[in-house]
């Protein structure tokens, strides 16, 4: 197995019969640092991934303020939503009762 240099702290390593291609020895900080280091040059590769999440959170954020009346008229339009999203939130609130329910009981027990 060919040694090779840590990027890092520029020792000499003996990589991993797995990961051959690695490029920093075995040392927590050495390894850490090459994390930060690959995700700085995927950012610049990628430059544009967070900014376009942001910008498409913007365009949906203008969206609701140009149509302020959509939700509104969305749920007038379907009304067996409103049921649906209740009734769910019944189950869900039983099943929370009864869960604390439970623990109260085994706390009582023990
Ligand atoms: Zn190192």
């Amino acid at each position: 197995m060919a040694r090779k240099k840590c990027l890092v702290c520029r020792k000499i390593f003996e990589p991993d019969k797995w990961h051959p291609y690695q490029k920093v020895c075995f040392n927590n900080e050495c390894r850490g640092t090459q994390r930060i280091l690959s995700l700085q040059k995927w950012r610049i590769k990628n430059p544009d991934y967070f900014k376009q999440r942001t910008d498409n959170l913007d365009k949906m954020q203008e969206w609701r303020k140009a149509n302020p009346n959509y939700y509104i008229e969305y749920r007038r339009a379907h009304p067996e939503l409103r049921d649906k999203t209740q009734k769910y939130v019944r189950e869900f609130r039983k099943r929370k009762r009864e869960a604390s329910k439970q623990k109260q009981n085994l706390v009582d027990k023990y």
